[in-house]
């Protein structure tokens, strides 16, 4: 763990349901969980079977003091909590954010209600990690560690999603996932979390020409991310939630696109690491 670095790792970039087969191997086909290393702070974003694998290198570089927050809890950004492996373990220190059920249900209740039987077989009571749930409302500024800075905002998604701005040591990464576009229009709240940022993870499960079928399933497009992207200020854009039927060839394609348009344009894949070196620019 580098103390001045601002490292994310993508554990899961598939959207809606995990995918396996020759034809994803690539790209990957965990849900959606990114770990962001913000020096010696670990963050995890969802709990998609990509939180699995997670679960076994936090477990192998010895990490156990973090935060998890969710964007939302829809099953392929939950169903990896209960094969998370430090949930199980008693020396581990887990605090859990939510925010989109707020005034809804609680963080403690999301968790608690997803596993049980008979869906699982068994309660979360057998945890024996610490388990600290907090919750907060969309637009609220979360300062889960010392120096993070974590700006929330709401998505257009059904049942809500949480938009995050992670702020640590000069840089912005921001994770805007899911959500859906108008046509021809920015989402305000989408550019107020993207502004000037190192890093935009965004939500791509379509194409524009896609979309007009899509309608209301709460999703966006790289051509709309490109669009935000150069509209705030961003540098990079990742490529996030992609379909489960797309294949890496059909992926290679759709970033060959995006990059024609977008430079710092790529589709994230599973394993994937990026690492933004502590700026000197004037601290946000
Ligand atoms: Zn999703
Ligand atoms: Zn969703």
């Amino acid at each position: 763990m580098d103390d001045d670095v601002f490292l994310v790792r993508f554990w899961g970039v598939r959207g809606s349901i995990s995918v396996s087969g020759p034809e994803f191997s690539r790209y990957g086909g965990n849900t959606t969980c990114i770990e962001m290393q913000c020096g010696k702070h670990t963050l995890l974003f969802d709990a998609g079977s990509g939180l699995r694998p997670a679960g076994g290198a936090l477990r192998a570089s010895g990490v156990t003091d973090f935060d998890l927050l969710f964007t939302h809890c829809h099953y392929d950004h939950i169903i990896g909590l209960p094969f998370f492996a430090p949930i199980y373990d008693r020396n581990v220190k887990v605090t859990l954010w939510s925010g989109h059920l707020a005034g809804r249900m609680t963080t403690r209740q999301m968790v608690d209600e997803f596993m049980q039987p008979p869906w699982f077989p068994v309660k979360l009571e057998i945890c024996k990690a610490s388990l600290d749930c907090r919750d907060f409302v969309s637009g609220d500024v979360l300062r889960p560690r010392e120096g993070v800075v974590v700006r929330t905002g709401s998505l257009i998604h059904p049942g809500g999603c949480i938009g995050y701005r992670v702020e640590w040591g000069g840089r912005v990464v921001a994770m805007i996932t899911d959500t859906e576009h108008e046509p021809d229009k920015l989402d305000q709240a989408v550019l107020g979390l993207i502004e000037d940022a190192d890093l935009v993870i965004y939500d791509c499960t379509y194409t524009e020409e896609e979309m007009e079928r899509r309608r209301g399933n709460g999703h966006s497009t790289w051509q709309q991310g490109v669009k935000l992207c150069e509209a705030a200020g961003a540098r990079r854009l990742a490529l996030f939630h992609h379909d489960p039927t797309r294949t890496d060839e059909e992926l290679d394609e759709i970033e060959k696109l995006a990059k024609d348009r977008f430079a710092g344009a790529f589709a994230a894949r599973d394993g994937q690491t990026l690492k933004f070196p502590v700026s000197l620019r004037k601290k946000r």
